[in-house]
């Protein structure tokens, strides 16, 4: 029976429905799972002292791409809108091998954990040069974080009229096989599960309505989730317009691709009737403010969908159009923009931490992370409250707010995968030093 005691916590944000506990109590750690949280605790485990730290639900981040974390601040992308952008990266992600992808999945999955990440869903949609969604399943199990891998695909290349390279695209016979390949290989239903793998093609104006629709069949067939990009942009929504003489909305209600089953990333552009849907049928939706700024697509609707009751969590997005992965700092970015567009009493740093854990739980399907409770997994994200940033701080649980940035600790599972600071589970400075290696290559 392995046991962690965390002692004396400074505060605990437990995102539960019930008060927070008393300052100075002790979380106890059993078997992964949270065994008791209260006042003088005992344990023959290890003790982990948290009296200078505020303890949160690890943050779940619900839209990535990891294997962009070697293409950021790629120069002809800096200053793209979406289209653009993916026009400039295509021709250097076609030069991918299985090695970039296990090297930026795990540089990635390491900059999350220390923001307070414990659990990441990623959407590969391309797979060059015999990359599989494998390799990104191998990098993530070694760093410890749960992991929520998406097959994604593009079937609608250049020639047909869609954006990606013909090179890029796949048939799609072998996509649909392929997904069934992962999921029988590696998605764990049970709870606790540290990989659910989910079925992603990349986007309406990547893969054809055929494909869509088959895709939502296999995943509910085989009791996965489903995953999207869905109206990122003014572009997006008029390609979705021009093509298919409907509002994305529209089109991913005609093709099964709304329910409590489903999310779709970045919906900036969603209007009334379509929250109004994706309320009513528990669509969720991965909200990525940061990216949202770094490519001018818009402020979404954050406060009117968490209105309507629309399931909302937090997503970096890829590093090639963030270029950053921190998780709390989406939070805050999601927080002032709220109060860019409706003022400062639009979002509540206590809200935006709510999207960051129980939010992105719920859009990830997943009930037992995301808030601190007895019988839920041990998922903690323990941030300092001695350091610069928090220094001064009047509220310390008002983490948003103050700029809290990297944590001392964080356990996902039970086990310290951050502690003082640093990454236990890899040896960063190697693996950064081998990202750099390749991404030198890719640059000549
Ligand atoms: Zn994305």
């Amino acid at each position: 029976m392995a046991e962690t005691l965390i002692r004396g916590a400074a505060r605990i944000r437990a995102m539960d429905d019930t008060p927070d506990p008393a300052d100075g109590s002790d979380i106890l750690i059993r078997d992964g799972i949270i065994a008791a949280i209260g006042p003088s605790l005992e344990t023959r485990g290890e003790i982990v002292d948290a009296d200078r730290c505020v303890i949160t639900p690890g943050l779940v981040n619900t839209h990535h791409h990891l294997y962009q974390t070697l293409t950021r601040a790629v120069p002809a992308g800096q200053d793209a809108l979406l289209f653009g952008w993916l026009k400039a990266l295509y021709p250097i992600w076609a030069r991918f091998t299985p090695d970039h992808i296990h090297v930026a999945t795990q540089l990635g999955l390491a900059e999350l954990a220390l923001s307070g990440c414990t659990t990441s869903s990623d959407h590969l949609y391309l797979f060059p040069n015999g990359a599989r969604l494998d390799d990104t399943i191998h990098a993530a199990s070694e760093i410890g974080l749960r992991f929520h891998p998406t097959r994604g695909s593009m079937s609608i290349g250049e020639s047909e009229g869609g954006l990606p390279p013909d090179a890029l695209v796949e048939c799609e016979a072998p996509i649909l096989d392929d997904c069934i390949r992962v999921v029988d290989a590696f998605h764990d239903p049970a709870p606790g599960s540290m990989c659910r793998v989910g079925l992603a093609p990349c986007s309406p104006f990547s893969v054809s309505r055929e494909l869509m629709r088959d895709t939502a069949i296999l995943a509910r067939d085989k009791g996965v989730r489903l995953h999207s990009h869905l109206a990122e942009n003014d572009e997006d929504v008029a390609y979705s317009l021009d093509r298919f003489g409907c509002r994305p909305g529209q089109y991913a209600e005609d093709l099964g691709w709304t329910g409590d089953d489903v999310w779709h990333a970045h919906c900036v552009k969603l209007d009334a009737a379509e929250i109004a849907l994706f309320a009513r049928t528990g669509t969720g939706v991965a909200h990525c403010p940061c990216s949202n700024c770094r490519l001018g697509s818009g402020i979404a609707p954050l406060r009117d969908m968490l209105d309507a009751g629309v399931p909302v969590g937090l997503g970096v997005d890829g590093s090639a159009s963030n270029d950053a992965a921190n998780l709390m700092d989406e939070a805050r970015q999601a927080m002032l923009l709220q109060r860019v567009a409706r003022g400062a009493d639009a979002m509540s740093p206590e809200a935006a931490l709510r999207v960051a854990t129980r939010g992105g739980a719920r859009v990830l399907g997943r009930d037992d992370v995301g808030r601190i409770a007895v019988g839920m997994r041990a998922d903690l994200a323990l941030w300092p409250v001695d350091d610069v940033e928090a220094a001064g701080s009047w509220d310390v649980a008002a983490l948003p707010l103050a700029g809290a940035r990297r944590v001392r600790h964080l356990f996902v599972e039970g086990r310290q995968v951050v502690r003082d600071g640093a990454v236990t589970t890899v040896d960063l400075p190697h693996l950064i030093e081998r990202a750099e290696g390749l991404v030198r290559g890719l640059m000549a």
